[in-house]
């Protein structure tokens, strides 16, 4: 409980230095495969505990953005580690992807095989302070800040961060962010 609630403080303090804007967002090639390489590491205890699967299937050489690295190790520590908190089995893949309809932009997905999130709860999700309805996982629930941080640190990189979902088969996060 000591480590969480140091985790809730940092959080806390994160978020508000966010919020005002009181962050330098460096911007340098940032190997997404490497950030994502970094993340598993932090989480492979977690994955294990609940003998889940997580994959890296991002291009190891292609996938540069142009961002701040420990931002964007930052955000993807928050989706990989919401998706092994509310996924009890199968697996988590990070994926991500140039183009669309922006050349210039990559899409990065964080994908789980988890809870789900009902349709009436997706559009909360990124609020301050917003943690689940949902009364069979509210034990799994946090801060309700790791989203609105996530979606903080993609707005200041010039992305957008949406969710995709079907409650009972996992769920789907995506961003974007500036190809290097
Ligand atoms: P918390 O600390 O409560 O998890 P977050 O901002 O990280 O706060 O997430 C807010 C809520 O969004 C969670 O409590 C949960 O209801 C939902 N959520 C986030 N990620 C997932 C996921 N991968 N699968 C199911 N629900 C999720």
């Amino acid at each position: 409980s000591g480590s969480r609630l140091a985790g809730l403080v940092n959080d806390i303090l994160d978020f508000s230095k966010l919020k005002h804007d009181d962050i330098l967002i460096n911007r340098e090639p940032v190997n997404l495969y490497d950030a994502t390489q970094v993340v598993i590491s932090i989480t492979r205890p977690l994955v294990e505990k609940k003998s889940l699967t997580i994959r890296n299937s991002i291009d190891p050489l292609s996938m540069i953005a142009l961002g701040d690295e420990s931002r964007i190790q930052q955000a993807l520590l928050n989706l990989v580690g919401n998706a092994i908190r509310f996924t009890e089995k199968g697996g988590i893949t990070i994926n991500a992807v140039a183009g669309g309809d922006d050349d210039n932009l990559i899409t990065v997905s964080v994908e789980d095989t988890g809870v789900g999130i009902p349709p009436d709860q997706r559009e909360h999700i990124f609020d301050t302070y917003e943690t689940t309805a949902q009364p069979t996982v509210r034990h799994l629930a946090g801060s309700g800040l790791g989203l609105a941080i996530t979606k903080k640190i993609v707005e200041l990189h010039g992305g957008t961060i949406r969710v995709e979902s079907e409650p009972g088969k996992g769920s789907r996060f995506y961003f974007t962010i500036q190809r290097s």
